[in-house]
């Protein structure tokens, strides 16, 4: 069993779906976790669901607030060791179809958001040169998908960061790594059709779509001493979908 006894950790979108599996997992493994959404009741409702310390109103999209609440999670608990930028939406089109406002909240969300975070996250344990700090990409990011061009660029872009923030930040202790999950039901993809769905599960080995569960575990591991040496990885975790 992975051991974050004494840890503090910070989710951001942690109220549903990847980001609230991902509180319970640390939580189960011994953290003190302090969940964000934009919705300061749902926040709440969601932490005290998940046995979290705290659940927050943030929006990623508004740095100023990113930097706030994460030097204020640091300072009321001395310490800040793990950041999960979880956070992030989807709006699909095809491309002839892709609306102005959904490029810029996809683009404020998806990619500022995650780079905010991965800022104040590396302002917060630059101190202690010490921390771990892992993004949510996609194996769309990667690969490319038909009427996803707009979110698969904002999540290719995610996977970025972790890369270039993991080279920078290395040498002050702090290690950065993505995860790139397949499909996963949660209110992301729950608008798939049966067929979409038949479709992936036809085409993942292991038969089945994903669960948060299945990306919290791996994020856990990434964040844990287990994954001491780990940095600057995308770690996919799709059933083997992509292969
Ligand atoms: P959900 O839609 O279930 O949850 C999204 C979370 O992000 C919610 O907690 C929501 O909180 C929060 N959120 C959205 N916008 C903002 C914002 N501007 N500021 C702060 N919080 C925000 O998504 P998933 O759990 O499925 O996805 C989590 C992450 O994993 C996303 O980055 C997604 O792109 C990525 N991912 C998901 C996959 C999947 O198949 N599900 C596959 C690959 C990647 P609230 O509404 O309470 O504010």
């Amino acid at each position: 069993m992975t051991d974050l006894a004494g840890r503090v950790a910070l989710v951001t979108g942690g109220t549903r779906g990847i980001g609230l599996a991902t509180v319970r997992a640390l939580v189960e493994a011994g953290a003190t976790v302090v969940l964000t959404g934009r919705d300061e009741a749902r926040a709440k409702e969601a932490a005290t669901a998940a046995g979290a310390a705290a659940g927050l109103a943030l929006d990623v999209t508004d740095a100023k607030a990113v930097s706030t609440v994460v030097r204020g999670v640091a300072k009321e608990h001395g310490r800040l060791d793990v950041v999960v930028a979880n956070a992030g939406i989807m709006d699909d089109a095809l491309l002839g179809m892709i609306r102005e406002d959904a490029v810029s909240a996809t683009l404020d969300t998806n990619v500022a958001g995650t780079l905010h975070t991965v800022q104040a996250a590396a302002r917060a344990m630059m101190r202690k040169k010490t921390g771990s700090i892992v993004v949510l990409a996609s194996i769309v990011g990667e690969y490319g998908s038909a009427g996803q061009t707009l979110y698969a660029a904002s999540k290719a872009a995610v996977a970025n960061i972790a890369l270039s923030a993991a080279k920078e930040l290395g040498r002050s202790g702090i290690r950065v790594n993505a995860v790139a999950p397949g499909v996963i039901e949660t209110d992301l993809t729950a608008g798939l059709s049966e067929e979409a769905v038949a479709e992936n599960v036809k085409k993942t080995p292991l038969g089945r779509l994903g669960r948060p569960e299945d990306v919290a575990k791996a994020i856990r591991f990434l964040v844990s001493d287990e994954a001491s040496f780990v940095t600057g990885q995308v770690l996919g975790i799709d059933g083997g979908l992509v292969l």
